[in-house]
């Protein structure tokens, strides 16, 4: 499918399957080269809703030991602007001594991930490292150091692989972005 309408809008193919397949590879294939060789535990950790598909692709890649935990965070950074973020389902994970990988789908203002981070580092893991399928630097001007990146995009807004409009688009292989 090159468009699909969703709730009235209009997207085209940006990233084909073939395409996010290759870069969840060799994502795999940098976390696999910085832990395989990591005495301790790695423990990944992804943001949930968006991230479930690339998770599920990426830990079936990993060759290292490793656990999985899921959060769930809603931020208000759209209507409100108060950099505010809910933890619809925290972390149950002890992270404190332990190597975190943070598995994200998109970091766009960065506020998100800059948050959680900031919360994971107060339990004392030995490192906590970030690993995104996107990232729009135009968007968090790189003020999230990120330490593996599928890809950069321009700051639009895609659906598809897991991420949404409104619900919607999630179960889409491809990625899509607003058609203009
Ligand atoms: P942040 O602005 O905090 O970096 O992004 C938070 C969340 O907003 C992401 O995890 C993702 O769920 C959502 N998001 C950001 N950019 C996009 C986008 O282009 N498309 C969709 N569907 N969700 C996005």
């Amino acid at each position: 499918m090159k468009e699909v309408t969703i709730q009235g809008k209009t997207f085209e193919v940006y990233l084909s399957a073939e395409e996010i397949a290759e870069l969840t590879s060799t994502l795999a294939a940098q976390l696999n080269e910085a832990y395989g060789n990591f005495k301790l535990d790695v423990i990944l950790i992804s943001i949930l809703d968006g991230s479930f598909i690339f998770m599920a692709d990426l830990v079936r890649k990993l060759t290292f030991p490793h656990q999985i935990h899921f959060v769930k965070i809603r931020s208000y950074q759209d209507t409100e602007s108060t950099g505010e973020v809910e933890y619809v389902l925290d972390v149950d994970a002890d992270v404190s001594d332990k190597h975190v990988v943070v598995v994200e789908d998109i970091i766009d203002t960065g506020l998100t991930i800059e948050s959680f981070v900031d919360k994971l580092n107060k339990s004392n893991p030995l490192s906590v490292k970030i690993c995104t399928l996107l990232s729009k630097p135009e968007v968090h001007n790189d003020i999230v150091d990120i330490d593996f990146v599928g890809k950069e995009i321009p700051a639009e807004f895609v659906i598809g692989y897991g991420l949404d409009l409104n619900g919607y688009g999630r179960n889409l292989p491809d990625i899509y972005k607003l058609k203009v």
